[in-house]
């Protein structure tokens, strides 16, 4: 073999740049994009919006599928927690969607830790970066939240909850949100990515080592069975799931649950005990949001046992405060995706330690939307993730 030295050496390494650059695409933008937004509450309105422009550390993306999720219908009919402009989200020109992936096809200034045609998806949260939390790490709990207008702007990002998001041709991503797809995954389970990193976020909450202690997550909605997916390929034992209805516990099961227990048959705190010998678990993800959920939870996990809460009552609720300090019981709540859980979670799915794409259950075009969002509503089917392909 040869050696190069010299200017022979940098003018290969030359060439070799010059071919990767001709290798990113380049893509044709339009100035207008078909674009849904929220009016009154429930109201969802087809409309014709400009493509936004990607700033400094940003990219545009174009969007090729969108999962909807609970919290967007929670949004849809009551505003919360979306915030347009420091208000409730309605007849502000918003268009809503968090939960999706798609294509990079222009990059803002600075940008080369993507290129056009790289396929990616999305994290929720780009915090400002320059508060308290932020500067902690804690971007999901940025202190300038909704702070991205006028003269207020500090930069913050939640693209479908306080900036555009994905019902839409096109939206704008902080490179800090995107996670590469690997060429085998589909689009529509490269979507469910951030749900699974959402139940990440809540077992790193807990701040605990997971591997060979006992989790229960009650709730089997998309972010309780990934909770038990996630907790499972961290190395929990047992993993025990809890829920109204079989055919979810049976999807619970095959995404990795050691026992399932159906609350209507069978009290869940004595089928813990029982499970685990009368000892109690270390932690529980509650992601069920039933009022009495937290009492329970703190009767499932043993003294010093840690309760996350995923989920909640939309009343307020009574709270035996007694038994959680006699028990040292920590308590946390979650919000969001935070600590580049995302990042992790595409790692399992990525080497399949659990197959996410059996959560989704129905697809529907673009202009269908309205139709997804029922069905996602209604659970017609038992619709569990319902995906928009935007083709
Ligand atoms: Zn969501
Ligand atoms: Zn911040």
């Amino acid at each position: 073999m040869r050696e190069v030295f010299g200017d022979e050496f940098f003018k290969m390494k030359r060439g070799a740049n010059m071919q990767k650059k001709k290798s990113s695409k380049s893509f044709k933008i339009p100035k207008t994009m078909k674009a849904w937004v929220l009016g009154d509450p429930n109201e969802l309105k087809l409309t014709q919006k400009p493509v936004p422009e990607p700033g400094a550390a940003e990219v545009l993306v174009k969007v090729d599928a969108v999962a909807i999720c609970g919290t967007d219908l929670e949004i849809f009919a009551n505003g919360l927690p979306a915030m347009i402009e420091g208000g409730m989200p309605f007849n502000k020109n918003f268009t809503p969607g968090h939960e999706y992936m798609g294509t990079v096809v222009k990059l803002g200034p600075g940008v080369d830790e993507f290129k056009p045609g790289d396929r990616v998806t999305v994290e929720i949260h780009a915090g400002c970066g320059r508060c308290e939390r932020c500067r902690e790490g804690m971007y999901t709990s940025c202190l300038n939240y909704g702070m991205n207008y006028g003269d207020k702007n500090k930069g913050h990002r939640a693209n479908g909850f306080t900036t555009d998001g994905a019902f839409a041709e096109y939206a704008v991503n902080s490179i800090n949100t995107l996670v590469h797809v690997p060429d085998k995954m589909s689009d529509e389970e490269a979507t469910l990515v951030v749900t699974a990193g959402t139940a990440m976020y809540g077992l790193d909450a807990m701040g605990g080592l997971i591997a060979g202690k006992g989790l229960v997550v009650t709730g089997p909605g998309p972010i309780g069975l990934m909770g038990v997916a996630v907790g499972k390929a961290l190395g929990a034992q047992p993993v025990v799931l809890t829920g109204t209805r079989d055919s979810r516990l049976k999807l619970g099961k095959k995404l990795g649950a050691d026992f399932v227990v159906n609350v209507r048959k069978e009290n869940p705190v004595e089928a813990v005990k029982r499970i685990t010998g009368g000892k109690g678990v270390h932690y529980v993800m509650e992601c069920s949001g039933a009022p009495n959920a937290l009492n329970e939870a703190a009767q499932m996990v043993n003294r010093g046992g840690r309760v996350c809460l995923a989920a909640f009552p939309h009343e307020p609720v009574p709270v035996d405060l007694a038994y959680l300090v006699r028990n040292n019981i920590y308590v946390y709540g979650i919000r969001g995706e935070g600590q580049s859980a995302t990042h992790r979670a595409m790692a399992f799915m990525e080497q399949r330690r659990f197959d996410a794409t059996i959560m989704h259950t129905h697809t529907f075009s673009f202009k269908e939307i309205p139709t997804a969002v029922k069905y996602a509503r209604e659970r017609i089917e038992d619709a569990i993730k319902v995906v928009v392909k935007m083709k």
